[in-house]
């Protein structure tokens, strides 16, 4: 006799270890890695898979593939989605895009290994992660550029990388910058992070609004401000200690 109940095909998955990085929440993490070099992450690896034999090996790869899930995203999914990149209005596939609202809430990144620590337990030190602290990451493969590098590959509708906006500091955020033991790093990441424009699509038009940007323990305020000419920048108004 047949059952009368769908068959139950889940999958348990567990992960191998968590990321820490400069991005406490979603809003404002790069949309893909490698856009922000000043993004610095560590993936630690968590018992068992902590074993320093696990990555034997590794450290003679400059990249590497992260799986992980995108434990922030809830475990609803549509169809359809609205990638950022088109405005936020125009609707494709789920599989056709990169969101993090997917079946399965998998996501993969290519990130750069600057270090690999065995002492004391397995940490990597990564560079161009997009991914938030505490981030569960599932599996690592070494990236085989003779193999995955495609430059001439179709990209749909992200042929290339975004454009980036011009990022200012007011006198008051560059003070608050330059009195800190990481004033160029995290001037830098800021930079980086705000270039990308990581206001939502359908906010891009109100100037009068300020928001806020969380990146290691501060809060990045900004508003765009428009030019004689047209063009729209970025300022820093205040960074602010959480
Ligand atoms: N390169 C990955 C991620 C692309 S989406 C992939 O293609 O699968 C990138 C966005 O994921 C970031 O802008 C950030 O907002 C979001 N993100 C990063 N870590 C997340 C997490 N742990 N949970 C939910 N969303 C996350």
């Amino acid at each position: 006799m047949t059952s009368p109940c769908p068959p139950d095909n889940s999958i348990e998955l567990t992960p191998i270890g968590h990321i820490q990085s400069d991005f406490p929440d979603k809003f404002g993490v790069p949309r893909q890695p490698g856009l922000a070099d000043a993004a610095r992450a560590t993936l630690v690896l968590d018992p068992p898979h902590d074993d320093p034999l696990t990555v034997r090996g590794l450290e003679a790869f400059s990249h590497l593939w992260l799986t992980f899930l995108f434990h922030l995203s809830p475990p609803r999914w549509t169809p359809l989605v609205r990638p950022p990149r088109l405005g936020g209005n125009t609707r494709i596939g789920v599989f056709a895009s990169r969101s993090t609202h997917r079946p399965n809430r998998l996501g993969q990144s290519l990130v750069e290994l600057l270090h690999l620590e065995t002492t004391g337990g397995v940490r990597l030190y990564l560079r161009g992660a997009d991914l938030v602290d505490g981030t569960p990451v599932l599996d690592i493969k070494p990236y085989l550029p003779w193999a995955e590098s495609r430059p001439q590959a179709r990209a749909g509708f992200a042929p290339a990388a975004p454009d980036l906006l011009p990022v200012r500091f007011s006198p008051t955020a560059q003070a608050a910058l330059a009195a800190r033991c990481d004033a160029t790093s995290l001037g830098e990441l800021i930079q980086q992070v705000l270039g990308q424009d990581p206001r939502p699509a359908y906010r891009r038009g109100d100037e009068a609004r300020t928001y806020g940007v969380r990146l290691r323990d501060v809060d990045v305020r900004f508003r765009a401000v428009t030019s004689e000419t047209g063009q729209t920048q970025l300022e820093v108004v205040e960074i602010v200690r959480m």
